[in-house]
């Protein structure tokens, strides 16, 4: 504890201010406390009830951490009592003006310097002003009070005085507390796991370039696939997916729109606000880049996988005047940019609006088809190197009354949203196993290929629907064929290796789909039970011209036969096509240059109609 400062007060009448300025609070005649100048002044014996007061007064002062002081004009010099600065008497020896502000921050300084200019010329009836401190190597914050309380006939200040707190602690405290505010006001408009800002950021910004009056490119960015992610490899996976997704994101945009802003709009959705004048070109060229960072693998747990991303953008102010409106809208472009059309990219447009409004619609609709399986089926046939018959895939057809034929590769996408895939599934397994007894009944060995969904792979009864729908037709499951693509494998090849092996330890064959789209072709080819490899369409493009395209194509098949596993060509469109997928060794073949895809009555029927004779297709 410090000790109590030993004084030798003194009380006089504050004079009144010859200049007239200055009346405050404790204006003219209100007693005033000085220390005493040596011989000046009456002393306490004198008067031993002031005496008293004054002791109390400056007890309390010093209880309450409050100095005095005074600056004098004969001398120059301010004097200020003893005090207590962070529990720590301090005594600050009497020095000149000058030599005071030397010990404060520069800018307090100067606003000392303003604030006694202010009073001095009676702008300010007070001098009030908060100061930094340097003492014990720490900055400690002060209020320093104070009035002239005697001035010349010039009205200058001869006798200032006043008084000084520690002001630290409140200070110190209000400073925590605006850092928190301000970390609360970060959170508020931040995402906590990408750093980017977020919804209420997003908004908050956009309404500032709006109001700026600029016109600019919005764009929203939805990345498929995060949630089969998350429910594979659990939602840490997912959030460090979401992580690299937005650094990726990030470099697209210091590429070529450094002043753009990205924010997280929703689980997996992100936002872009372009350059002020940014337009069509510009959305486009920062679409590619993004469409490219995405073709590169994503990890998840040491796995890598494939996501892609939908784009829509709008231009403002052209398709909304606030901010409510042009999220409205870009929302709806990148619903559209979901559609098989528009290659990844959407603008919006009142068309739009329909697509939308559509795909409401055909969301009731399919509920409804799953439930009373209103579809139809189609057998495309596969064929061998000679063009023989060697069985068919069975495909998904919606016919719809209100759309016309929907197409599978818009339809199939919605049930895994909707969770119908499981059931639609189903009734293509049953059509598959009628298919293959018919054409077993006909005298023909002709199995037919079922597509299974990565949803289907993972439900717990797969096996046993499987076997239901061979044993109702009565077919052996090896007339069964099954077809997965790679995503199917994103649940981890220990979840899905044994579902794999029950399946082949029943007789089911199982070919993988689309090969070559995905990006761990290779280690799952050795590590899975595997009878097929069905290549993809998107390799047998310009084969017949296209020297690079024939290197890439012929490793693959290499490949397959030192694994033991026969190949399909699929989507062979034309006879030159054919021919060099039969000089490379390939089996087995499918296309529209020997059939496409035919209801499977017809189908059926034509395999009844040549009985135990081989099929031979055109081509
Ligand atoms: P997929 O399994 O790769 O089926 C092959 C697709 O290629 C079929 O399209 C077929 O009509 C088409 N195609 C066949 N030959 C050629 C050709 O020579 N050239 C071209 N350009 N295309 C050819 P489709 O019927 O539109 O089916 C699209 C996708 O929808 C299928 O791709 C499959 O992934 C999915 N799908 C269809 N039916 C089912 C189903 O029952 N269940 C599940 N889960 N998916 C299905
Ligand atoms: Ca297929
Ligand atoms: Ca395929």
């Amino acid at each position: 504890m410090s000790r109590e400062p030993s004084f030798r007060p003194i009380l006089s009448a504050a004079e009144p201010d010859p200049a007239g300025r200055g009346t405050g609070e404790r204006g003219e005649g209100s007693p005033v406390l000085s220390c005493e100048v040596a011989g000046q002044g009456p002393s306490c014996a004198q008067l031993p009830e002031v005496c008293e007061s004054e002791r109390r007064l400056r007890r309390a002062m010093w209880a309450s951490g409050t100095s005095v002081w005074e600056w004098r004009a004969e001398g120059g010099l301010i004097r200020v009592d003893p005090f207590l600065l962070g529990g720590a008497e301090v005594n600050l020896p009497a020095c000149s003006v000058e030599d005071f502000l030397q010990r404060l921050h520069p800018e307090d300084a100067q606003a000392a310097q303003d604030a006694w200019r202010a009073h001095r010329e009676g702008q300010r009836a007070d001098l009030e002003v908060v100061l930094r401190l340097h003492h014990d190597g720490r900055q400690r914050w002060l209020r320093m009070h104070g009035r002239a309380i005697e001035r010349d006939a010039r009205g200058e200040p001869c006798l200032v005085m006043g008084t000084l707190k520690d002001m630290t602690a409140e200070r110190e405290a209000a400073e925590a507390l605006q850092a928190m505010a301000r970390a609360l006001e970060r959170m508020s408009r931040h995402d906590g796991l990408t750093d980017l800002p977020n919804r209420a950021g997003l908004e908050d910004y956009l309404a500032q370039r709006m109001a700026q009056g600029d016109g600019f490119a919005l764009m929203q960015l939805d990345i498929d696939g995060v949630k089969d992610i998350n429910d594979s490899y659990g939602h840490e996976a997912g959030d460090r997916l979401l992580r690299t997704a937005a650094g990726r994101l990030r470099e697209v945009l210091q590429g070529g729109e450094a002043s753009a802003v990205l924010a997280r709009w929703s689980g997996s959705s992100f936002s872009m606000v372009l350059q002020p004048g940014s337009g069509e070109t510009e959305v486009r060229t920062i679409a590619q880049g993004v469409i490219a960072a995405f073709a590169l693998p994503f990890d998840a747990q040491g796995h890598p996988v494939s996501l892609q991303a939908r784009i829509g953008a709008v231009l403002a102010p052209r398709d909304g005047a606030t901010p409510v409106e042009l999220l409205r809208k870009v929302d709806v472009a990148t619903q559209a940019a979901r559609g098989p059309v528009r290659n990844g990219l959407a603008f919006y447009g009142s068309d739009l609006e329909d697509d939308v409004q559509r795909r409401v619609r055909l969301f009731s609709l399919l509920r409804a088809d799953a439930e009373r399986n209103g579809f139809a089926f189609v057998a495309q046939p596969k064929v061998d190197r000679d063009g023989q018959a060697t069985g068919a895939e069975l495909l998904m057809r919606w016919p719809t009354e209100a759309f016309g034929a929907v197409s599978p590769a818009e339809f199939i996408p919605m049930a895994e949203k909707l969770g119908l895939i499981g059931l639609m599934g189903r009734h293509a397994l049953h059509a598959a196993a009628r298919l293959a007894a018919r054409c077993a009944a006909a005298g023909q060995r002709l199995p037919v290929a079922v597509n299974l969904s990565p949803k289907q792979v993972l439900q717990p009864g797969l096996d046993r629907q499987l076997l239901v729908a061979c044993e109702r037709a009565g077919i052996e499951p090896a007339l069964l064929e099954i077809e997965l693509t790679e995503s199917a494998l994103l649940a981890g090849l220990d979840v899905v290796r044994p579902v794999l092996q029950r399946l082949r330890g029943f007789g089911f064959s199982l070919a993988l789909d689309d090969f070559g789209t995905g990006y761990s072709s290779l280690s799952y080819l050795r590590q899975l039970p595997l009878s097929k490899v069905k290549i993809d369409r998107s390799f047998l493009l310009d084969i017949e011209r296209d020297e690079r395209a024939l290197r890439m194509l012929e490793p693959m098949i290499r490949l397959c036969e030192v694994l033991g596993l026969s190949t399909v060509a699929e989507g062979v469109e034309t006879p030159a096509q054919f021919e060099v997928l039969r000089r490379l060794g390939v089996p087995e073949f499918q296309g529209y240059h020997f059939a496409r895809p035919l209801p499977v009555d017809e189908w059926a029927a034509r395999v009844e109609a040549a009985g135990p004779v081989p099929i031979r297709l055109p081509g």
